[in-house]
């Protein structure tokens, strides 16, 4: 999510931060913004929607920007910090856009991450009579950070900062400037990514190295629950109690395009690593008071509980996570769920009616086949849900509930956070109508998020265990003419997104099949060591599954294919019919496809950069389809 850059020194603190701002970029924005103090009581804020131009064009133009003289407190300025954001509370609009300031205007914020009790803090600025002044979550952070200081002006911005973050909870991180402290910037760290840059006589902070490169290559990471105070001469790290913290100063060799990627070769590389954090941060703040509650709801509790009827619409990957949606809220809900094409669905004229549940699935939320689905479907009266990656996207827009995925922007084309995120969506969606519906108890609705909160960790222990050996058998395998996939029941889509996977990245003929099919015409293709990855349900499960698919190994392998089979740890019964084994954590079912898929998502993204593709952008393709 979003691109943060504070800087205190002797530049021109204008032009370091819009440049800053510039190599962060790549990370995805709506909106951008700047702030700086001058040193003679000035806080000044440029803030505009859209690409960072239409900041440039608003930006004071006495004299080159970034000069450190002239009349406006910008150009005068060494100290500042800017923003690109991401929007996850408020539309993409000028006046939700970062830097947020507190009523007297002295104390600024760029915030990156969901603060997720912003609703409890705003009400009670609002009860002690501030305004506020945008939609976002953000701002709240600006005035608890102004009434602390002036509560306690000799602990300085610091003390506020500490007192400030102690309320907040979610993930967040935020860097404040005040107009009385124009030496300093103060930082804190939870969840979203911060670093420092040491420079001579200069200090920087940013969400990634790449927005100082050009300045410093000596870094500190901060660790969780950091706070940071900036001098130009110097960095005080501490925890948000006011101890000293350890901190990891390192060394920056990469260049630039490998800093965007967080060191790796392709952007698709660093988004399947951060997985956890958008799944953890798809969940956070989705259970309150004991309850599921979505981003935004227009439905009554009434006219959710009439529902009796569920269609999932989605295109691509999306459709996969659409397929896991049904096995969840068929379960949890007892009612019937359809899952269908955006581009087929409106023609062939479904049944809907009031009492239909429509969920559009569409990262961009801008899909054109889920767009006209979902305009099909409310012309017929059904409700719509959607869900989607991109705040105020139009699907959202037209729907009558709204879940966002937290996966933040995805750069590279193939989905691979945006998927898993919409997998735990789906979910949250099921827990959401069943607990609508009364199929599932409050203390189960709970047990079951926590359950689904443990996907993250899950996920981590893949990444850990398999990235380096699943790399290393692609690389075997890329010369293969194609590979086939094959899962029963949950590992039934996991099959299908692992071929879509290959087939996108890999140009390779992939397919995905229900295993139970494969004697009613797929086992046809089997050759003499043809790939074929099988998804395996565990053991401890329902035995019949396991079963089932370890007689459909035996089957390819008795002609002759060569077997990939994903596995959970400690599953021996499949190690003898497993040419190459990935074993994966042991969780509950409906997790299984969470953590089934990364391996595939990297196989495939090796696959393809064995041979000589560009993993990020693969022909023919584009990452929001906004044709029909
Ligand atoms: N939650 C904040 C907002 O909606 C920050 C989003 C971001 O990380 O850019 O403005």
């Amino acid at each position: 999510m979003c691109g943060i850059v504070g800087y205190v020194g002797w530049r021109g603190a204008q032009e370091v931060l819009v440049n800053g701002l510039r190599r962060l970029e790549y990370r995805g924005y709506d909106s951008a913004g700047v702030a700086v103090v001058d040193g003679k009581g000035g806080l000044e804020v440029h803030r505009a929607a859209g690409p960072l131009d239409n900041l440039v064009a608003v930006l004071p133009e006495d004299g080159a920007v970034g000069s450190v003289s002239g009349s406006s407190a910008a150009l005068r300025a060494t100290t500042g910090m800017g923003h690109t954001r991401w929007a996850t509370h408020g539309p993409p609009t000028d006046r939700n856009a970062h830097p947020h300031r507190d009523a007297t205007g002295k104390v600024a914020v760029v915030h990156n991450g969901i603060i997720e009790n912003f609703a409890a803090l705003r009400a009670e600025l609002e009860a002690e009579g501030v305004e506020l002044a945008s939609d976002t979550d953000t701002e709240v952070a600006a005035h608890l950070v102004a009434r602390a200081f002036s509560a306690d002006p000799d602990g300085g911005l610091t003390a506020a900062v500490r007192a400030t973050v102690a309320r907040l909870e979610g993930a967040f991180t935020l860097v404040f400037t005040h107009a009385d402290r124009p030496d300093e910037i103060v930082a804190a760290r939870r969840s979203s990514p911060l670093v420092v840059g040491v420079g001579q006589g200069e200090m920087f902070v940013a969400s990634d190295v790449a927005a100082f490169i050009d300045h410093t290559r000596d870094a500190v990471e901060l660790g969780q629950d950091q706070v940071v105070t900036l001098t130009a001469d110097g960095a005080v790290v501490t925890d948000f109690h006011g101890e000293t913290a350890r901190t990891r100063p390192f060394h920056v060799d990469w260049d630039i395009a490998a800093a965007e990627k967080g060191g790796h070769d392709f952007f698709m590389l660093k988004e399947i690593e951060e997985q956890p954090a958008s799944l953890a941060d798809t969940l956070r703040g989705h259970l309150v008071d004991g309850r599921v509650v979505l981003d935004e709801q227009r439905l009554s509790d009434q006219e959710l509980r009439d529902i009796d009827k569920v269609f999932v619409v989605a295109c691509g990957t999306a459709y996969h996570a659409g397929l896991l949606a049904k096995y969840a809220i068929e379960h949890w809900c007892r009612i019937p769920v359809e899952v269908e094409v955006a581009s087929e669905f409106r023609y062939r004229d479904p049944v809907l009616d009031r009492s239909t549940l429509v969920v559009a699935i569409s990262q961009s939320g801008e899909t054109a086949d889920t767009l006209e689905a979902v305009r099909h479907a409310r012309e017929q009266k059904a409700r719509v849900l959607a869900i989607c990656n991109t705040n105020g996207a139009q699907i959202p827009r037209e729907s009558d509930a709204v879940l966002y995925t937290h996966a933040g922007p995805e750069v590279g084309v193939a989905a691979t956070k945006t998927f898993t995120a919409q997998v735990i969506a789906c979910y949250l969606v099921g827990l959401a109508l069943a607990q609508t519906f009364g199929t599932k108890y409050a203390d189960e609705v709970a047990r079951e998020y926590a359950e689904l909160e443990s996907s993250a960790d899950a996920v981590a222990r893949v990444l850990e265990a398999v990235v380096e050996p699943t790399r290393a058998l692609a690389r075997d395998l890329a010369p293969s003419k194609a590979v086939l996939f094959l899962g029963r029941h949950v590992g039934f889509p996991v099959a299908l997104e692992g071929a879509l996977k290959l087939k996108e990245l890999a140009y390779m003929h992939a397919e995905g099949f229900a295993a139970g099919e494969l004697k009613h015409g797929p086992i046809a293709l089997i050759e003499q060591d043809l790939p074929v990855v099988v998804v395996m349900p565990s053991p401890k499960g329902r035995a019949i599954l396991h079963q089932k698919l370890l007689s459909n190994i035996r089957e390819i392998q008795a002609r002759g294919a060569r077997t990939i089979v994903v596995a959970e740890e400690g599953d021996e019964t499949v190690r003898p019919f497993a040419e190459h084994l990935i074993e994966v954590p042991a969780v509950s079912t409906l997790l299984q496809p969470l953590v089934a898929s990364i391996p595939l998502q990297v196989f495939a993204a090796e696959v393809a950069r064995a041979r000589g593709y560009d993993v990020d952008k693969p022909r023919n393709l584009a990452k929001s389809v906004t044709v029909e």
